[in-house]
């Protein structure tokens, strides 16, 4: 493969960012040999609630989180978009400003699992590569649509510039957005499950409660 520029995408609501995206990203990063990776934010998700924290708040923690690693990049694309955040649309963008990228989409197992009621998900193996990161719980999927789409698209090393589906081992961390949220409803700290940074702007913001 003409080795050109590779992007890692981390797609989330990040409502709010902690260390179990963070720690994935960084991994999938340096096991890659990623150029960068772009942490983007969806504006609104097509599979599940609309985000607590506004756009902005969303941004603001995950530009502290990620501010002392220079492959981690945020990108805005989904938010400024506006509507419904489909992956498709925003790999076909940036694949459209950035021909010379090979564009890596990482998701947990979680995700994955999902992946066959992904809007235009064949789309999306066209424009990017996957790497799915094993997430507590969540085993690699086997059966049904979405064990066929890993089947067939299955490699143990990636080689072309879309198409290929990965997986990836990393380090576990038990962690959700949602269990964090339940922490500060309750008034509990999130301290040392996040950055200081973020968990101090969740503070002082009075997010969550
Ligand atoms: P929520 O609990 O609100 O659903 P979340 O913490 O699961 O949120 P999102 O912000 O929705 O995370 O980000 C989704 C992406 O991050 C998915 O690809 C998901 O698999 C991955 N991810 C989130 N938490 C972890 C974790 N602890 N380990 C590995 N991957 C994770």
């Amino acid at each position: 493969m003409h080795i050109k520029r590779l992007i890692g995408i981390n797609g989330g609501t990040f409502d709010p960012i902690h260390f179990g995206h963070l720690r994935p990203a960084l991994e999938v990063l340096t096991a890659l040999h990623l150029d960068e990776m772009r942490f983007i934010p969806v504006y609104q998700p097509v599979h599940r609630d609309s985000p607590s924290a506004t756009a902005q708040q969303r941004c603001d923690m995950v530009r502290l989180a990620i501010q002392s690693q220079p492959k981690f990049q945020l990108d805005t694309i989904e938010i400024d978009r506006g509507g419904p955040s489909y992956m498709v649309d925003t790999l076909l963008s940036l694949k459209q400003k950035m021909p010379d990228a090979t564009l890596v989409l990482m998701m947990g197992t979680d995700a994955f699992a999902k992946f066959h009621r992904w809007h235009d998900w064949q789309g999306i193996l066209t424009l990017a590569n996957i790497v799915v990161t094993h997430r507590p719980g969540e085993p690699l999927p086997n059966d049904g649509e979405v064990g066929k789409i890993l089947r067939t698209h299955w490699v143990e090393t990636l080689s072309e510039d879309h198409g290929q589906i990965i997986d990836l081992p990393i380090t576990q961390l038990d962690l959700s957005a949602t269990a964090l949220r339940d922490y500060l409803k309750k008034g509990e700290p999130v301290d040392y499950l996040m950055p200081q940074s973020v968990a101090d702007y969740i503070r002082q913001h009075q997010l969550y409660q």
